[in-house]
Formats: structure tokens, sequence, C-alpha cells
């Protein structure tokens, strides 16, 4: 088998150069990824492969057997990372890779160090009671949002390949097993600096901070508190990674420290969903009971995760145990400052302004209370209202997605007076509205059809077609108009599922 996963010039078809197995034992636990029966590629993302420097055609030729886990890679040190991590609020400290394997990482075309890692690939130590193994619907799933998610431009994990294993799974019903292959910048999780923390072990969280500053904050290695500087790094782009989930109406569902990466990449699509309708208050996962990690909720989330991440740093920020808790408060205080800025940001960007103006603010809150009172779809009004940034005459068309249009003219008023003191053509105005106001997301119904199609029939051209649609978010696509629409009566998706 390892001689079949060379090409002829004696290159393996992934180069590895990994650097998290070189890190102390407690970090992780070496780990095969356990054979599957009759593996079939549903899925390979060629332009990710050509950005990892991957060898395309080698893995195209053996990809069902090197994204199940079947085939041993020159150069893969397989292991599954330990975490710790918060869990709804409460701490769980045993967690780590319990279905994920990570094959090792490489260095990409533009020298970023990328981990590759197989979700689903079979039992680890860390497993407990589960399987190691994942379902078809939740790996389409995951495929389908995340690389959503990149197409949007925001900072997220990517999906390389899809296998179905060949053998069922478990649930709630047998379902098809597959495999997800997914790409991160690191799986360092917020519950990472946990687990050593939990365990007392302040050399490791030490070890794992300059891992993790070298890796993804080299700047803050070069100040005089690197350790301050890294967390108010994290901090910044926790901030601005959340507000980018509200600007496109993304609800993670299940913000678990566990699933914090210290990268500031979305990661871990479970629950998560896109609201259709305008609701503050949305909540789509079925574990999620108390609305924790409601679409307005998750910015404060971010923070109380932020202070859990803080928490197992101060030995490192201050020899003084009161200076280092100061230090760290004043972190907290500046990401809720870096997240009003950031949100504010956005939403002005979706509204079409490039400066920034006394009343904006309130100009941002009156559409949303509008919105949210007469229920207008999320993704719709702000793509419909750069239709009347670029022709006024198209308002019919922004004022019906509103249960009374009437109810929409005075802030429309408010909203042109203010459009007009930019220095911008109506052309340009509406050109930068529509780069930043998505016409495609991916519904909620349209991705349970994918999953329902390729999980009952074997029939992947729903999937196919999304993938292609969500690829161009920011395109009109006239063609593939439908599935721009919210869902019909009867279509909507009330509750999503972890589906583990
Ligand atoms: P998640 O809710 O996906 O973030 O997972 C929480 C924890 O449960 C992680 O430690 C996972 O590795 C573990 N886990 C989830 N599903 C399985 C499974 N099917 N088998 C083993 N461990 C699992
Ligand atoms: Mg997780």
């Amino acid at each position: 088998m390892e001689a079949m996963m060379r090409t002829e010039a004696g290159t393996p078809p992934i180069p590895f150069d990994n650097s998290y197995a070189r890190l102390p034992e407690s970090f992780f636990t070496a780990v095969d990824p356990t054979p599957v029966e009759a593996p079939v590629l549903i899925r390979f993302n060629r332009a990710l492969a050509q950005e990892l420097g991957l060898d395309v055609a080698a893995l195209e030729a053996e990809g069902a057997a090197i994204f199940s886990g079947n085939a041993h890679l020159p150069g893969a040190q397989p292991l599954a990372m330990a975490y710790s991590g918060h869990q709804f609020g409460g701490f769980n400290p045993q967690l780590g890779d319990g279905r994920a394997i990570l094959l090792g990482e490489v260095v990409d075309i533009h020298g970023r160090r990328r981990d590759i890692q197989l979700k689903g690939a079979g039992p680890t130590p860390y497993s407990r009671r589960g399987d190691g193994r994942a379902a078809l619907g939740p790996v389409l799933r995951e495929y389908i949002v995340s690389e959503a998610m990149h197409a949007l431009g925001l900072p997220t994990t990517r999906a390389l390949a899809a296998v179905v294993t060949g053998e069922p799974v478990y649930r709630e019903t047998v379902q098809p097993g597959a495999v997800l292959t997914r790409v991160a910048a690191s799986h360092i999780r917020v519950g990472t600096f946990q687990f050593h923390a939990a365990r007392d072990d302040q050399a490791g969280v030490k070890r794992l901070a300059d891992y993790a500053i070298a890796r993804h904050y080299p700047d803050s290695a070069d100040t005089p508190q690197p350790y301050l500087a890294f967390l108010t790094a994290f901090a910044d782009r926790q901030a601005l990674l959340i507000a980018r989930w509200l600007s496109i109406g993304f609800i993670h569902g299940v913000m678990n420290t566990d699933n914090v990466a210290i990268s500031g990449e979305t990661i871990d699509f479970g629950p998560c969903a896109f609201l259709d309708a305008y609701d503050p208050a949305k909540v789509f996962s079925s574990i999620d009971r108390n609305g924790r990690y409601a679409y307005a909720a998750q910015p404060g989330i971010g923070q109380w995760n932020l202070a859990r991440l803080a928490e197992t740093l101060l030995p490192l920020l201050d020899t003084d145990a009161e200076a280092a808790v100061t230090a760290a408060n004043g972190v907290l205080k500046l990401y809720g400052e870096r997240f009003q800025h950031h949100w504010l940001a956005a939403m002005r960007a979706k509204l079409g302004l490039s400066a920034s103006a006394d009343g904006d603010l309130d100009l941002v809150q009156d559409l949303l209370t509008l919105m949210h009172q007469e229920e207008a779809d999320f993704t719709l009004t702000f793509r419909r209202l750069a239709d009347v940034a670029a022709d006024p005459s198209a308002e019919d068309g922004f004022t019906a997605l509103f249960r009374t249009p009437a109810s929409t003219s005075l802030w429309l008023d408010r909203w042109r007076r203010r459009v007009e003191t930019e220095a911008r053509s109506a052309a340009d105005t509406a050109a930068a509205m529509r780069s930043v106001n998505p016409a495609f997301i991916p519904r909620n119904h349209r991705i349970e059809q994918a999953i329902t199609a390729a999980r009952t029939d074997a029939d992947f051209s729903t999937f196919d077609a999304l993938m292609q649609v969500l690829a161009r978010p920011y395109d009109d696509q006239p063609a593939l108009a439908p599935f721009a629409a919210p869902p019909a009566p009867g279509e909507e998706v009330l509750r999503t599922f972890c589906g583990t």
C-alpha cells in the first residue's frame, strides 16, 4: 500500500511537515485511523488541494483510500489531541479528539502551516462511549457550511474531502458512515489550554502558549509581555470573527470552549444555522434549551470563553496574582470595545456607508428592530437594499420583505439622506453593498434537502448544486435564483442537531 502512495517522482501525495507531534507526550495520543469496509470518495476539493501544495492527481486516484484513513501515508503521524472544555457552562476536564485524528501538517503555497485531520476515522483513547465515527449527514453539513463560510470571506476551517465508508453508524436511526477531511490553521482550542491548566501543569500551559504564539501570533513574541499580547490579539480576532458571524446571520450553535479555535477560525459546525427571518433570540440547536448560544448571545459568550482562556494564562501574565487579574480584566474590557467597533463597521458597510457619522448606530439598530417586528428575511433585506441603492425604483422589492411594507418608509428616508452625505456614486455604493451582503447563504432547508437526497438515495446532485451556488455568494447567478429564497411555508427547519 505504501509504495502505491508515492508518485513516480517519489514524493508523497501529502508532503507532511509536522510540528504538533513534537510537543510533549501529554498533549496527545498517537493513534491510527481504523480502516473501513468500502470507502467511496464523494467529494474532493481540488482548489484547496492545490492551495495546500498537495499532489492533486495522486489524491484523485487514491482519494477513497487516503481520505478514509485506510492508506498509510508516508510522513503522517496520526494522533488524537487532548483537550478539556466548558460545555454549556459546565467544565469537562477530559474531552479530546474522540472521533477525529490529526494526520499531520503541511505548509501551503502561501507559507501557512495547516492541519489535515480526518473526522470520523475511528475510536481514540478520548472516545469515551462514542464509536469514533461520523454519519453522512453531519459530514455533508460541515462540508457545505465550512466551504460556504470560506466563500463568504470568513476565517474558517475548510473541507478537503468527504468519503462514505460503506459501514453503518448507529444514531437514533441507522445512517451511512462518512469521513470528512478537515483543514485548519490548527486545532488548538481554548479547551486545549484548559486541559493543561486543569491538571495544574503550568509548564504545559507555557509550552502550548509558546507554540500557539509562534504558529498564530508571531508578532506577540517580540513584545515586552508576549502572553498578554497573545491574549489581547486573540481577543481582537475573536471579536472580529463573532462580529462577522452576526453580519451574515450565522449562529454557531455550540460555542463551548472546546469549539473555539485559538487561530480565530470558525470551527466545529454541529448544529449551526443561518437566520432566515431576523430574530436576535433565535436558537436552532436541539440541545440549547436555554438559548445560551442564541444569535445575539454570541458576542457575550465570546467574552465568557475569553475569560476561560485568560484564567489559564494568569500565571504567565504576571508573577503578582493581583496584577495578573487586572491585566486579564483589561483584555476582557477591550474585547467588548473591539467587538462593538468591528460590528458597527460591518453593519455600516452593509448599509453602504463608507465613513462613520453620528447616528449610524441608531440607523442600524432601528432597521434591525423593524426587521424583527416585521419578520424580514435577514439576508434578502440587505441584498435588496443594495438594489435600492443602485436604482430607487427597486424599492418595492425591498419593502415586500416586511409584513407591512409601509413600515419601512421613514427608515428608508433616513437611510437615503445618510447615503447622500457619502462621496460615492450610486453605482459604487451598490457594488460595495453587494460585496458584503450575500445573495446566497447555506439556508437550512437547502442543506436538509441536500442531506436527505444523499442519505436516502445516494443522490449527491442536490449537494453538488448547492456547493456550486455557494461558491459565489456575492454574485447574482440568476439561473440559480431559487437558492436565494427563504423557505416556503412547510420547508422551514426549526431544529438542528449535533448528529454525533
Ligand atoms: P462536539 O460536540 O462535536 O464538539 O464533541 C464533543 C466531544 O465529544 C469531543 O471530545 C468529541 O471528540 C466527542 N465525540 C463526539 N462524537 C463522538 C463519537 N461519535 N465518538 C467518539 N467521540 C465523540
Ligand atoms: Mg467539538
